[in-house]
């Protein structure tokens, strides 16, 4: 699965998975870091840790989306 560059060029770029998990803490809903390999940094999604995709989401994912 690949990042579309996109939206790695619109996303906010974290050095790790520390710092971007830190700045998800502070968003008003859940986020999850994930690393890019477009850019080799991390970014967040609004995907939850854990959470089984229904079937739109796994379309989303086959078009390009961040992967799980
Ligand atoms: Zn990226």
């Amino acid at each position: 699965m690949r990042t579309r560059p996109g939206i790695c060029n619109r996303k906010k770029r974290y050095a790790s998975r520390e710092a971007a998990e830190l700045a998800a803490r502070d968003a008003p809903f859940r986020l999850r870091a994930y690393k890019c390999e477009l850019c080799r940094q991390f970014h967040l999604t609004s995907r939850t840790k854990g959470m089984k995709l229904p079937p739109h989401e796994v379309e989303r994912a086959r078009s390009g989306e961040p992967p799980v």
